[in-house]
């Protein structure tokens, strides 16, 4: 499955957030045959739809869909010179689908902060200077060989073409995720470049700032198009210690509707790129995990290569529709329950069943 994996500066609150993710890991409670890997967290995509599913359906259990975060240990600055430690940091950036660099901007005189200082910025720039030049160094590479293979093959001039545009946009300072509304990313994906990958800002705050939406949008815009999740992960760590109403109680006080890691699952599966589709009966409301753009064939491969192979049509009724009519039948009579095809295009939410051959 995608996962994203989680970088930052030493210090800045990345071990607390893992350890809140981890202790909050869903694995070992609904698939007790998964191996669990410590550098893994796991955790549930928080979606209400499916507590409405089990009701109209009366289904035994709820499954929710996952999202997984891997800790990157690893030294950060100078990693693109290949040090050691830095060699495995970029290694293992490498192998994640989108990365997820936790930011310190909260104040705490006790906590070092390695530059002396608490510039979330800066910290953001420190590690996209390193990727930038980790990317640079692929190019310097890979543009020559390119060079040689483009005079006898088409679609590797394509490729070079794209290289070059990558350069130039790294020349500038900018990450290619960065520039994605003007540069075609797939253009390079051959390539395995970091700077391509979807990027998710953790803004660890502390109450001061989880309350100053001014402050907090200058962040957010300081980011985007990458997205970015603020919590307190010091106070994400004790939530899990707490029962639902003290829990409550401690959200309230710092401002919060909700705990921060439920943001960061439903940011982190946005920024793979990730949907749901749901299933429901009396065994199980599923949420299961599709990229988004995914036809309905290749949904229903997600639940058995079969249902791929023998697909010949879909039963899909929207989740508001169904919620609105109360049960399939209703649907089905209000008219809002339609057959759909190999060329469908699914949709967040849509509630299906396939109909293959076997
Ligand atoms: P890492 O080096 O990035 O893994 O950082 P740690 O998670 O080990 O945190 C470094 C120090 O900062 C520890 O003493 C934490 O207790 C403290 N810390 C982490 N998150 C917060 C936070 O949100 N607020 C405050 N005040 N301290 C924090």
């Amino acid at each position: 499955s995608l996962t994203l994996g989680i970088v930052g500066l030493p210090n800045v609150g990345k071990s607390t957030l893992f350890n809140a993710l981890t202790r909050n890991d869903v694995l070992a409670a609904n698939y007790p045959f998964a191996t669990i890997e410590p550098n893994v967290g796991v955790v549930e995509l928080p979606d209400a739809r499916l507590t409405r599913l089990a009701e109209i359906f009366g289904s035994e259990r709820i499954l929710p869909a996952t999202v997984s975060f891997v800790d990157i240990a690893g030294i950060v600055k100078g990693a693109s010179e290949g040090e050691g430690m830095g060699n495995q940091f970029l290694a293992n950036i490498r192998e994640a689908d989108a990365i997820c660099q936790v930011v310190r901007v909260f104040s705490d005189d006790d906590v070092v902060h390695v530059d002396g200082r608490v510039d979330p910025l800066s910290d953001i720039e420190v590690i996209e200077t390193e990727l930038i030049l980790a990317d640079m160094q692929t190019l310097d590479k890979a543009i020559p060989r390119l060079e040689k293979e483009a005079k006898k093959n088409k679609d590797q001039a394509e490729v070079l073409k794209a290289a070059q545009g990558a350069q130039a946009i790294l020349n500038e300072g900018k990450t290619l995720f960065a520039a994605k509304d003007t540069f075609d990313l797939s253009s390079v994906r051959e390539l395995h470049l970091l700077t391509a990958k979807p990027f998710l800002y953790v803004f660890n705050s502390d109450e001061g700032v989880l309350t100053d939406d001014a402050r907090k949008q200058e962040l957010r815009d300081a980011v985007a198009p990458a997205d970015c999740v603020f919590l307190d992960a010091k106070v994400e760590s004790e939530l899990l210690e707490l029962d639902e109403e003290d829990a409550q109680e401690l959200l309230d006080s710092i401002g919060q509707d909700e705990p921060g890691l439920r943001q960061l699952a439903r940011a982190g599966f946005n920024t793979l790129g990730l949907q749901t589709y749901l299933t429901a009966g009396p065994k199980e409301s599923r949420a299961w995990t599709i990229r988004q753009g995914d036809t309905a064939p290749k949904a229903a491969g997600v639940i058995h290569t079969d249902f791929e192979k023998g697909f010949i049509k879909a039963e899909i009724v929207s989740f508001a529709d169904l919620d609105e009519n109360g049960s399939m039948t209703a649907a089905k009579a209000a008219g809002k329950v339609r057959m759909e095809g190999k060329e469908y295009v699914m949709h967040d939410g849509d509630v299906v069943e396939f109909r293959f051959n076997v």
